[in-house]
Parts: C-alpha cells; structure tokens; sequence
C-alpha cells in the first residue's frame, strides 16, 4: 500500500473553536479518535457528536428496539468521559444507511446549528488500508455524506428548506478531517488523552463483551495503544491519532 510509511504527519491545525463529529454508529469514534478528543476538550475547545444512527444491528443476540436504546446509553456515557456532553442521533437505520439527498440534507442542518470550524469523520474508502478488509457501507455513506455536507451547509440554495426552519447557512467549516483514513497527513497527540480514550472505548462494554473473548479492559488497551504507538512512527515518537485532513 502507498501508506507512505516513512512520511512524517503534521500537527492538525489548532486555531479553532468548535468541532462537529458526524459518524454512523456508536463506538466509531471511540475505536481511535477520542484520545484526540479529549485532548481538544481539555483546551476548552466545544466538540458535539452526531451519529447517523444508534447502532441497533450491531448485536446478533439483542433486538434493534433493545439494543438502540442500550447502545444510545452507552454512547453518552463513553462521551462524557471525553468531556462532550452533546450527543446528537439522526435515526437513519443501522446497516441500511443511505448516501443520497436526505442524509446530506441532515447532517449540512446540524452543522448550521453547531456551527463548527472543524468537521471530524470516519474512513469513507471502500477499504481499510493495507490491512485489505472491506469497509462498512455506512462508513462510507456517512463519510462522503459528511464531507459533502460540509459545503452545503454554507450554501443558501441547496437546502432552502434548512434556512426557512431557521437554520441560516454557515460557511465557516474550514476543514474535514477524517479519522482511520487509508492515507492520513495529521495527526493529534494522544499522550494526554489515551487514558479516557481507554475509558471511552470500554463505556462499550455491552457491544465489546459479544466482540471479543479477551478481557475487555485489556483489549481495550492494546487495541488503542498499538494503534497510537503505530500512528507515533510517523509523528516524532510520541503516540498520536491520525487524521487526512481536507481543507476547504
Ligand atoms: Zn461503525
């Protein structure tokens, strides 16, 4: 893979206020990004979370009413321990999400409502990387919804509904920066957050336990610890979570 293994990446630009996190399931952003997070929250920075749906079909044993509500509980709780205390759901359904008009239209409102300067999302490739596997088709629906939307959101004529509800354009996204990209070019020091990314990943313990045999807390652990000293090699050493950032 072109992965540019040796290519150092650079500090993800920090002159911003407000950040919006758009993904399609609970746990997403829990799986690599939230050291980042909590490291943004800690330096007063506002992140809001949106997810597209509650993942409901995410457990074989659990029906979708049961398990959207569980799963919905435990999103807030991984959250908080991140300090974000905004968690938003769009109720399109797990599995099924569609790219198309009604998703961007969704998710261009809530970024007139939060306003943002940096939009946050997962890998919306067809693959992972290197590593070959095949990537959910909500990950990338919701991925390449978000990154359009991003422009929609500042353009009055594309949803001139979204600006009758109240909701004026905002053109202030100045980057999309999109978490377990194939291809990152910046990163963010997890040094201080890894410790609650490990928190905020285990707050998944209903989803985690059917996962995997492994204690929880320790595959927690090695998972994103491994992930973070992975991202280090290419970021002076220190362990750091990787973004490709698409400036606008
Ligand atoms: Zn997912």
């Amino acid at each position: 893979m072109t992965e540019s293994a040796g290519t150092p990446l650079e500090p993800l630009p920090g002159d911003w206020r407000r950040a919006l996190a758009v993904v399609a399931h609970p746990d997403d952003l829990e799986y690599g990004c939230s050291a980042a997070v909590a490291s943004w929250t800690d330096e007063g920075r506002e992140v809001t979370y949106l997810l597209a749906t509650r993942g409901e079909a995410g457990i074989d044993t659990l029906a979708p009413e049961e398990c959207g509500a569980l799963r919905e509980r435990e999103q807030r709780a991984s959250a908080a321990e991140v300090g974000v205390e905004r968690v938003e759901f769009l109720d399109h359904r797990d599995g099924v999400v569609e790219y198309g008009i009604p998703l961007r239209r969704d998710i261009a409102a809530a970024i007139r409502r939060h306003r943002p300067e940096l939009v946050v999302t997962l890998n919306h490739r067809e693959t992972w990387g290197s590593s070959g596997f095949w990537n959910t088709p909500d990950h990338v629906a919701v991925g390449r919804a978000t990154l359009d939307a991003a422009a929609d959101a500042g353009n009055r004529w594309i949803f001139p509904e979204l600006a009758e509800q109240g909701l004026e354009p905002w053109d202030g996204v100045r980057w999309v920066a999109v978490a377990g990209s194939t291809t990152p070019t910046h990163a963010v020091d997890a040094t201080a957050g890894l410790e609650r990314a490990v928190r905020s990943l285990l707050a998944h313990r209903t989803y985690i336990e059917v996962l995997t045999d492994e204690d929880p807390e320790a595959y927690v652990r090695g998972f994103l610890t491994r992930s973070a000293e992975e991202t280090g090699k290419r970021f002076g050493g220190r362990p750091a979570v990787a973004f490709e950032l698409f400036p606008r």
